[in-house]
């Protein structure tokens, strides 16, 4: 059997548009004698003809960027066979150092706080000023605003020597004015002095909430620091302010040391390991350093924790919950965090820093992920789901959190940019976790993504391109949540299908290795995957991330010639003329006799509208497609999975002429005959 793929047209269709020109010349005439009426009925009948005969000759030229894929270079591999050899953690480079040292007001909800910058200048322009975010005012409270007030800044040497600056609470972006240029691989030091009070009531990202009746109280402090701004050559400084679709967080690594004074009781949790502690009366002082470069640090604090701790290679992994929900935490927690780490470590590269902290909250998702500590919500157990849906909710949002120490931590992206990308690699990695515990990928899936993806569209009537900013989401009516944690990862999982598991490790494991540290764009991790194939991956990332369309396919011509025992199939995506690139994947095709027997079977490449030609001996009667795995498509029904086609005779009464197309001509030819007789009585009166 022979199998060929081809694009250009047939000798057959260029004589068929040919003659069908000549034809279409001939009404034209006709039309120009035509009364008022009936050249609309003219109209309708060639509109027919022509969507019709568009179908079946292919006249549907393709303008899209068709990467073609037609080898077999990708077959599935042997998914047991994963090399888990990770490299140890490089650091080289220059960053910022930050000293961060606050003092917990319990009262208020608050710290008095001063931030000792040192800021590097890593950008190859000259800084006047430096940005930072002072988000706590831009989050949902309940009893009280949160906010950032900064007191002054000044030099670090000489504290009578005051920067100036501006704050912007409405956008919550603050900048210090520098006392001179900064350039490039120069730094600039100076002292904030700031006053943070908690959004209080509330159920976001910062918050004091719970009652100490309940015990149940408990103080996250995130965001609560003027945080430096980003400046990339995209954007230039990155001061998006709060948002509440998807994370806004893009941050530079840096050094930071973090100083809390915090009442005594207060059990504490924080980004870094505890270098020192220092019982100060009233109060308890702490010193805890990540050792390594973070993004950002944050620190809990309650006097309701119970804490559970294990040393796991190295790092110190630890669980702080509320008695409350102590029952679905105590021992599952620690063991979870503990199998994620191991997972993740062994699978994309080494988590370098010595604590890795799992501490409940009270949020209305289901958690949030910070450096060397992530945030799981306490309102599990009020969802109402069984005790074995519980704790498998929180083994997956464990999982999920603690993944994002790679895929946003180490290897940082803009998240309101490209936010899909951390937030769709941390869930196909969820479900990585779910494979390599519990044998499936979709284990953690209640509905799977490739169900919910392939009806999306039916459901909702909603386009969803991947590839787009949360603004521009916002703007086009594209679900963010929807993209970035149900689409994108299955377009991962897809990829990993393609190129099979042991090459889809050895690019995350290239990604993770180039880039820890770093900032990411979309195409770094494409650039990943490329260099581990050997080969463009453009034909994958462009169509899967940028269309705003699944294909949908249809087969539009399906004919066998018994003299030369060949079936020319042509199958179109309909969604083609809507998208910017056309989409190559391969799925099964199944041919079978009169008598349903199958007669041949095997995956084609279906690169945008494609034709195929089989030789076969045996007549065929019906070819099947069928929506096996992870063949992706636009359906109207889940559980459609399959396309028919029927064979049509290829021996035609005039070569190359289907029969629908011939008895269209034929109706369109009677029609004209009628309304020329009709005009010939009118005008005979
Ligand atoms: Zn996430």
């Amino acid at each position: 059997m022979l199998v060929k793929i081809r694009i250009l047209s047939s000798y057959w269709d260029c004589i068929k548009t040919f003659i069908s020109f000549h034809i279409l010349k001939m009404l034209i005439g006709g039309i120009a004698k035509m009364r008022k009426n009936n050249v609309y009925i003219f109209g309708i009948i060639i509109c027919l003809f022509l969507s019709h005969y568009a179908f079946n000759s292919n006249l549907i030229s393709s303008s899209k960027i068709i990467f073609e894929r037609n080898d077999s270079y990708f077959d599935a591999q042997d998914s047991n066979n994963i090399n888990l050899n990770p490299k140890l953690a490089q650091v080289s480079g220059n960053f910022s150092n930050y000293n961060l040292s606050v003092i917990m007001d319990e009262s208020n909800s608050m710290v008095e706080g001063n931030l000792t910058v040192d800021f590097y200048n890593n950008d190859n322009v000259n800084f006047t000023q430096i940005y930072f975010h002072i988000y706590l005012s831009g989050m949902y409270y309940i009893a009280r605003q949160g906010k950032i007030e900064i007191v002054n800044v000044t030099d670090v040497i000489n504290p009578n020597i005051s920067f100036s600056y501006e704050v912007h609470p409405s956008s919550q972006i603050m900048w210090v004015n520098l006392s001179e240029m900064l350039e490039p691989q120069k730094r600039a030091q100076f002292i904030i002095q700031f006053n943070a009070t908690l959004p209080d009531g509330g159920i976001d990202r910062a918050n004091s909430h719970g009652s100490d009746g309940a015990q149940s109280r408990m103080y996250k402090y995130t965001s609560f620091y003027p945080i430096p701004c980003v400046y990339d050559n995209e954007d230039g400084w990155n001061t998006d302010s709060y948002l509440t679709t998807g994370d806004p967080f893009y941050f530079d690594m840096a050094y930071y040391n973090l100083f809390i004074e915090a009442p005594n009781g207060m059990k504490i949790a924080a980004t870094g390991n505890l270098d020192e502690k220092l019982d100060k009366g009233a109060t308890t002082w702490y010193h805890f350093n990540p050792i390594y470069p973070v993004r950002e640090v944050t620190f809990a604090a309650s006097r309701y924790f119970q804490v559970q701790s294990r040393n796991s290679n190295g790092v110190n992994v630890s669980t702080y919950f509320l008695p409350k929900d102590s029952y679905l935490w105590n021992n599952y927690a620690l063991n979870h965090a503990e199998d994620a780490l191991i997972l993740f470590n062994n699978t994309f590269g080494t988590y370098p820093y010595p604590t890795l902290n799992v501490v409940e909250e009270y949020t209305d998702y289901g958690g949030m992920e910070y450096p060397n500590q992530v945030y799981i919500s306490e309102s599990i157990d009020s969802w109402g789901y069984p005790l074995d849906v519980d704790r498998r909710l929180l083994e997956k949002i464990i999982a999920h959190e603690v993944c994002h120490q790679w895929w946003y931590n180490l290897v940082g992206n803009d998240e309101v940019d490209v936010g899909f990308l951390d937030e769709g690699l941390t869930c196909w990695s969820t479900d990585y976790y779910g494979e390599f515990y519990y044998g499936d990928w979709e284990y953690f899936q209640y509905t799977r993504y490739i169900d919910e993806v392939r009806v999306y569209y039916e459901t909702y009537g909603l386009s969803s391109k991947i590839n787009q900013t949360v603004y521009e989401c916002i703007a086009t009516n594209t679900d963010y949540y929807y993209v970035a944690y149900h689409k994108a990862p299955l377009i991962f999982e897809k990829l990993r299908q393609t190129l099979g598991l042991t090459d889809f490790l050895e690019g995350l494991k290239l990604y993770f290795e180039r880039h820890q540290f770093g900032l990411v764009l979309l195409s770094d991790i494409q650039q990943a995957f490329e260099d581990i194939v050997g080969q463009s991956l453009d034909w994958f990332f462009f169509p899967w991330f940028d269309n705003i369309y699944l294909p949908k396919y249809s087969i539009t011509q399906n004919i066998y010639n018994s003299e030369t025992q060949t079936l020319d199939i042509t199958i179109v995506d309909l969604n083609e003329p809507l998208n910017d690139y056309s989409y190559s994947q391969q799925l099964p095709l199944d041919i079978f006799d009169a008598s349903s027997t199958l007669i041949s079977s095997q995956w084609v490449w279906i690169n945008g509208t494609t034709q195929l030609s089989f030789t076969l001996s045996n007549q065929p009667n019906r070819v099947r497609i069928f929506y096996s795995n992870y063949v992706l498509v636009q359906l109207a029904d889940e559980y459609d999975l399959s396309l028919d086609s029927y064979v049509q005779n290829g021996d035609q009464a005039i070569p190359g002429y289907e029969m629908t197309f011939l008895l269209m001509l034929s109706l369109i030819l009677i029609g004209f005959v009628i309304v020329e007789h009709r005009r010939k009585i009118e005008s005979n009166k």
